[in-house]
């Protein structure tokens, strides 16, 4: 069965008790989750209801080799993520016999995160697993928890085979939610091609966070990307230091050896802005060296020798990202510590050496200074949180990713209050426990309704009203979304959407389920109606053999490696810092193109690196630390070809096409801009391989009568049909649910394969993965939502809000607004 309601509605508890009991009686218990994070809270709060005959346990990445053994013997709760069961607990059933003969439940939570390509390969997985389950005659209920989506019956059937209940009314209390939907203005900025440039969705949401949390809001920001949630969390912290410099005096937090017993008033003694930013040069303002709390100030030229609370600021580094007050900062510019009555004995009894300002006594004092420019690091939730000073700590940023310990500590700090804001990419949308939200920011549209929903569940825990607020990208569809909000309101959700028969996906798992227990033709139909086509050419290419008993993996690598289940295919590329030879991560093949070719920006744990050169042969991009002002985007150029036209229907005066293509994609230059402001600083060329791709496209065509007329009325149908092509591809995440950056397109006015106008919009995954599959089944809803975004625009020719892409590998060039709506007119002629 299936339970699809919204969040917190008590999913948890609806699985825990048949789980629980499961156990009780005998039983084991399988948990499914798609990150690890959601495992480890789960973890917690099984082990928090103390009941000694369930011995759960976590078996993931970070299991330790030595307690793997104990959990397949003695666990009969394991939580694991799809991945592991792929490439650890499958291959190796035998190993868990004693496991899988007692299994009574399998539990999935946060199923809707299994969509598109990684929902297929799980739903191949969850195959596998039943075919194990048989093997060692199990035959466990599978129980579903989802966010809401349409339809959740027909998509459980989907991602496991089997028939299913569905349970969809949700009675839990609610408070209200309060919903924005925020538009950032157009900037003086120009941008390419002259157009205007819209301030940025995460420029807004930084503002928006920093104001939140000084007013004590628990607020959560999610961000699409993870860079973009670094660069939310990194701007309000700044901004927070700003407010904490501008109000605060730097004074010693209490308990520090030499706090002031008495404070002047902070309005008393303005200090210059120049003390603000940068530590004081040794001046007759620079308090004077203490050798005994009671000696009276000597030469006030010499190197300060005590860690008074002025010199304790002073050797703060350099923080480009911070910048100083326009306000005059109310500080005294003599120490308050100075007077006699100061105890300052700590201090005093162990004089520094001269010459040494830049080593306060901090090591077991945090000061204001350390704890602020240390920001690059997370507070700790056992500091104690003294003044407005620590304020830039109670942001932070949080991703999946980040090692084990590093998460629970954040996740600790934030139910603890220690930190008030966090800005995310979904990885916390995948379920990780935090309750107790105010409110909600999303920084561009969370590419579903379900998501949306998902997201603005997380604020108003336990009844209570909260706030969430969508802030538009400048990007069609959220142009769309701020002027419609009758898209949003009102609506179903979507469904859930994957393909798991794309042979793409089938075949390296029967490749897997073959050498985990030999095929056979009883195990046919669990696989689905493609498998008999899909097995004969894999004995083709000589991955399976078929013999009498069935078919069998005879290679000596593991069969697990052909499925990629949530990359891109390809050898990872090893990221590397260059100066110290440490290994920061990987990134899969066909994303490195993207993310880090030579000059592209790359953020890791909050750091920012600048790529020095992407080694594609070596496998490795070489990176550097690095502090610019920009982003960047990567930008390909693309062919497309059809191989095969499998269904098409008439569409106003031109025709709709579904079908298989090649496409021939090669990242060309990367596109520089401005952080905050999202201003455009130019484009780099790059030389990379063009990678070829077999998916599948949805296109359309006009015939030559039809765009005649246009032509004649000075539109330049290149210029149209491009930025028509750019528009649609924005706006299809609304009817298939996708992201922009999985899909693609061309544009031609001729193309050589329909020798007619063409804009065509695919798959960006081999074999496709139903997204283009989706815009043929509503393409007249999608196009005329197409033409609507271009219209709600208030640009006059064209702007990252309607028609223009940070991928186009030409430059925007060329695009015409007027004619795009033109065009979109004629094609919906009904
Ligand atoms: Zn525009
Ligand atoms: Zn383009």
């Amino acid at each position: 069965m299936i339970i699809s309601t919204g969040t917190a509605s008590g999913k948890s508890l609806a699985y825990l008790t048949p789980a629980i009991a499961s156990c009780l009686d005998g039983g084991t218990v399988l948990y499914l989750t798609p990150t690890k994070a959601l495992a480890a809270d789960q973890l917690r709060g099984l082990r928090e209801l103390r009941i000694t005959q369930v011995r759960a346990a976590s078996f993931d990445g970070d299991t330790p080799f030595e307690e793997r053994t104990w959990v397949r013997q003695h666990a009969n709760y394991v939580l694991t993520n799809p991945d592991m069961l792929h490439r650890g607990i499958l291959p190796r059933h035998a190993q868990w016999s004693s496991f899988f003969r007692r299994l009574r439940l399998v539990v999935v939570d946060e199923c809707h995160g299994y969509r598109g390509v990684f929902g297929s390969h799980v739903a191949q997985i969850l195959r596998r697993l039943r075919r194990a389950c048989a093997r060692y005659n199990s035959s466990p209920t599978f129980m579903l928890a989802s966010a809401t989506a349409s339809e959740p019956g027909v998509f459980a059937m989907r991602l496991t085979g089997l028939e299913m209940d569905e349970v969809t009314v949700d009675a839990s209390p609610k408070g209200s939610t309060t919903i924005a939907l925020w538009e950032p203005p157009l900037t003086e900025l120009r941008g390419e091609g002259g157009a205007p440039v819209r301030r940025t969705a995460t420029a807004e949401a930084a503002d928006l966070l920093a104001d939140l949390v000084l007013a004590d809001v628990r607020t959560l920001a999610f961000v699409r990307s993870r860079r973009g949630a670094e660069t939310v969390a990194l701007s309000a912290r700044a901004k927070l230091a700003d407010v904490a410099f501008s109000i605060t005096p730097p004074f010693p937090i209490s308990g520090s050896p030499w706090n002031p017993p008495a404070s002047p008033p902070p309005t008393a003694l303005p200090a210059t802005p120049h003390d603000i930013s940068t530590p004081p040069p040794p001046s007759a303002h620079t308090p004077a060296p203490q050798n005994t709390p009671n000696s009276p100030p000597q030469d006030a030229t010499t190197p300060e020798a005590t860690p008074t609370p002025h010199t304790a600021s002073a050797p703060t580094p350099p923080r480009p990202w911070l910048t100083p007050s326009p306000h005059p900062t109310p500080r005294p510019a003599t120490p308050p510590s100075t007077p006699a009555s100061t105890p300052i004995a700590a201090s005093t009894a162990t004089p520094s050496p001269p010459n040494t300002p830049s080593t306060p006594k901090s090591s077991d004092t945090p000061t204001p200074s350390s704890s602020i420019s240390s920001s690059l690091t997370w507070a700790l939730p056992d500091l104690p949180d003294p003044d407005l000073t620590d304020l830039p700590n109670k942001i932070a940023a949080y991703r999946a990713g980040y090692l084990a310990e590093d998460r629970r500590l954040l996740e600790k700090a934030l139910r603890a209050g220690t930190i008030m804001g966090l800005a995310t990419t979904n990885a916390l949308e995948l379920g990780v426990d935090v309750s107790g939200l105010d409110a909600v920011l999303i920084a561009g549209w969370p590419g579903t309704r379900a998501s949306l929903w998902q997201q603005a569940g997380r604020a108003g825990r336990d009844g209570q009203d909260a706030l969430a607020v969508l802030i538009a990208r400048d990007d069609p569809l959220d142009t769309y979304l701020v002027h419609h909000p009758d898209a949003l309101f009102g609506r179903p959700v979507e469904a859930i959407v994957l393909d798991p028969d794309n042979p793409y996906v089938l075949g390296p798992h029967l490749c897997a389920a073959a050498a985990e227990i030999p095929l056979t033709e009883d195990d046919l139909p669990i696989f689905g109606p493609t498998t008999s086509n899909v097995l004969a050419d894999l004995v083709t290419q000589g991955l399976l053999r078929k013999r009498p008993a069935g078919w069998f993996w005879t290679r000596r690598e593991r069969a697990t490696d052909l499925a990629d289940i949530r990359g891109g295919g390809g050898t990872p590329i090893q990221v590397v810092e260059s100066s110290t030879g440490r290994l920061l991560g990987s990134v899969d093949e066909p994303s490195a193109h993207t993310t880090v070719h030579t000059g592209a920006i790359y953020l890791h744990q909050g750091e920012t690196f600048l790529v020095d050169l992407l080694d594609l042969d070596a496998g490795v991009a070489l990176v550097s630390s690095a502090n610019p002002d920009y982003t960047t985007f990567a930008r390909d150029i693309t062919d497309i070809s059809i191989l095969a036209t499998e269904r098409s229907h008439p569409l106003g005066p031109g025709t709709l096409h579904f079908g298989e293509v090649e496409v021939t994609r090669q990242v060309v230059s990367y596109l520089k801009r401005r952080l905050h402001s999202g201003e455009m600083l130019g484009d780099e060329p790059l030389e990379l391989p063009p990678r070829t791709l077999r998916t599948r496209a949805v296109w359309w065509t006009l015939p030559a009568s039809a765009v005649a007329p246009l032509a004649e009325a000075g539109i330049d149908l290149g210029g149209a049909a491009h930025a028509a092509e750019h528009a649609s591809i924005g706006l299809l995440p609304l009817f298939a649910t996708c992201d922009r950056w999985d899909i693609g397109g061309v544009s031609t006015e001729l193309h050589a394969d329909t020798g007619l106008l063409t804009v065509f919009v695919y798959d960006g995954h081999e074999g496709g993965a139903g997204f283009a599959e989706r815009g043929y089944a509503r393409a007249t809803d999608w196009l005329t939502a197409t033409r609507e975004a271009i219209m709600s625009c208030e640009c006059e020719r064209g702007c990252p809000s309607c028609i223009q892409s940070p991928k186009c590998g030409n430059g925007n060039e060329p695009l015409d607004k007027r004619g795009a709506i033109r065009l979109l007119s004629t094609l919906l002629i009904p």
